[in-house]
């Protein structure tokens, strides 16, 4: 299985190579050549093994570089020890047709930790294959949970440096805490003035920029990225959705072969385009259901095929969603367009130049077969944590309470009730001013105060490791402007800026 850019076709590189990079050198993001298939049966077959097990046969279909012996090991030293329990990724039925999939029970509670906690061990894996000996230098912007997820995952692993940008005025305080009380000798944090749109575009121009590059590969060093544009963050992403599935079939709930559809609170598409793959192996998902906060633009290019950036810029309550640039949606027109790597070279230079393009009408009906679109403001979301908790004593994040929100709507307009699993993205205890509010109405300012309170109310336990942030001292206070991102990285690996 080789690896292509999605504005490169001749490209192709392994997926230790794919990894590596994590970006391609032309801009593009880099895919399977093909889609791999689930051979018959193997859905059942799934269906009786663990969560390691179960990953490493699939991710044995798209990274054939690597034995499945090294699949494994990489899978156990992510997954098992690290999570609340060893099957990482529980569901909760709500209602008749409702499942909840709980992808935030890893070391900072949020669905970031399923794809972080595994990608430095490829990571080293690779560098290994690759040989040379460099030393890889991880470059992030974040909007708020990956920064987190990719710290913790990376911390102390040698051979690896870690720098994080996170958008100052962007994240939430527990979020910034989290970031700014991380431990490790090779890790760096900075605040920087602008949105997670401004953050993530300047990194990427750190990225291909020749200079700092060159200067890198002086010091011995060079970059991956943690962001979801690696392909090392996807593949773990389609694992849980073809085992949620395999878990609905072995626990009696559906058929096999029976369709479901995918509920995704979304920002920059990686996420759903993973339930996108899962469902182009074969796994029969119907609809794939995009759930945006007041941030709608991913809302109004699924529904009319424009995508249009030039809007105003909301923060909400579900800052990780926070996003008008999607990164991932270009693995999306890739695939839709036939791989057309001109076609998408195209639209990503109007996307540059004009913060807009529109795809063609034969995409447009690809788009709307596969996938079905809404969002909702704060006040959809908070009313929604608040049915939730009424309804099923059942306490959800404001991002997952996006997608319930979307999911009901879709639910109303189209009669469509066919079983739906709902990714569940954070843990409540993330967010606790909010969640607070919504089951309450209690406004209460400190993040900690609330989470007490959320704990009288529900009975559900904060979790240690957010528990344990309250009066620590941060560690990180930088805030940069854009324009001094570049100097900071060069300064932190050691090259001069
Ligand atoms: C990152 C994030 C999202 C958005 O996921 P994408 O893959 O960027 O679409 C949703 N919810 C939470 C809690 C997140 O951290």
């Amino acid at each position: 299985m080789k690896f292509q850019s999605t504005r490169n076709k001749n490209l192709r590189l392994d997926s230790a190579e794919t990894i590596a990079r994590g970006l391609s050198e032309d801009g593009g993001l880099f895919v399977p050549v093909e889609i791999p298939l689930l051979e018959k049966g193997e859905i059942s077959e799934l269906s009786k093994l663990g969560y390691c097990e179960r990953a490493k046969k699939i991710f044995a279909k798209f990274m054939t570089d690597f034995s499945e012996g090294e699949l494994l090991e990489c899978a156990e030293k992510a997954y098992i020890g690290n999570f609340e329990d060893d099957e990482p990724t529980p569901m909760v039925k709500l209602g008749e047709n409702a499942y909840m999939l709980e992808l935030w029970h890893g070391p900072t509670c949020a669905f970031k930790d399923m794809a972080l906690q595994i990608l430095p061990h490829f990571l080293v894996k690779a560098a290994e294959k690759i040989g040379g000996g460099k030393k890889t230098v991880i470059l992030t912007a974040t909007s708020g949970d990956t920064g987190k997820a990719a710290l913790e995952g990376f911390c102390d692993v040698d051979g690896t440096e870690i720098i994080v940008f996170y958008p100052a005025n962007g994240v939430s305080k527990i979020q910034q805490l989290q970031m700014q009380t991380q431990k490790g000798k090779n890790v760096a944090v900075c605040g920087v003035i602008g949105n997670f749109d401004d953050t993530q575009t300047a990194v990427k121009n750190i990225f291909t920029d020749e200079n700092i590059r060159t200067k890198l590969a002086e010091n011995g060093k060079c970059f991956s990225s943690a962001n979801s544009i690696n392909v090392g963050r996807l593949l773990p992403q389609v694992v849980y959705y073809i085992s949620a599935y395999a878990d609905l079939v072995a626990d009696g709930e559906i058929e096999d072969g029976e369709t479901v559809n995918v509920a995704v609170p979304t920002g920059n598409f990686g996420n759903i385009l993973a339930a996108y793959y899962a469902k182009r192996m074969g796994v029969p998902f119907g609809k794939l259901i995009c759930a945006s906060n007041a941030n709608n633009v991913l809302t109004e290019f699924l529904s009319t095929g424009v995508y249009d950036a030039n809007r105003k810029f909301y923060m909400t309550e579900s800052p990780s969603m926070d996003i008008l640039v999607s990164s991932n949606l270009e693995r999306l027109l890739f695939e839709l367009s036939g791989k057309d790597d001109e076609y998408v070279s195209v639209l990503m230079k109007e996307l540059r130049e004009h913060g807009k393009y529109e795809v063609s009408d034969g995409i447009k009906e690809k788009i709307s077969a596969e996938f079905a679109a809404g969002f909702t403001d704060d006040k959809g979301a908070e009313n929604r944590i608040r049915m939730l908790f009424d309804e099923y004593f059942y306490l959800c994040d404001t991002h997952t309470a996006v997608a319930v929100e979307v999911y009901e709507k879709y639910k109303a307009e189209t009669g469509d009730n066919t079983k739906t699993i709902i990714a569940s993205t954070a843990s409540p205890y993330k967010f606790p001013r909010a969640v607070l509010r919504s089951v309450s109405g209690e406004n209460e300012p400190d993040d900690f105060e609330a989470a007490k309170k959320i704990e009288a109310l529900s009975g559900l336990p904060m979790p240690k490791q957010l528990r344990e942030l309250s009066g620590k001292e941060p560690r990180f206070t930088c805030v940069c402007e854009r324009e001094e991102m570049a100097g900071f990285v060069l300064s932190t690996v050691g090259g001069e800026s």
